[in-house]
């Protein structure tokens, strides 16, 4: 099984780029949504197991590494929209930042 090494986010602008293009296309697609914690989990969980299905593509048939990048943006997408419900959402941010 081939090994991939970590690239440090030394991609991040573009990556910043490709999630904010995601929301975007999120909100023109649903709008603002209203969820509970569980109902974001679940979406989230979804995007995790599609990510999962295009790397066991990739790895095992003639999935391409576009499918990856696009799923894994997406799971990223859900994940850093539920991460700012939770900094809005009566916690610490400061003792977060400290650590
Ligand atoms: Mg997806």
């Amino acid at each position: 099984m081939k090994i991939y090494k970590d690239k440090c986010l030394n991609s991040l602008d573009t990556l910043i780029k490709l999630i904010k293009d995601e929301n975007e296309y999120q909100l023109n697609k649903w709008g603002i949504q209203e969820k509970s914690g569980f109902e974001w989990m679940t979406y989230l969980t979804e995007e995790v197991g599609e990510l999962a299905e295009a790397i066991s593509e990739f790895e095992y048939r003639n999935g391409n590494n576009l499918d990856i990048l696009k799923e894994a943006i997406q799971a990223s997408t859900l994940a850093l929209k539920i991460a700012e419900i939770a900094m809005i959402t009566n916690f610490d941010l400061q003792e977060l930042t400290n650590e």
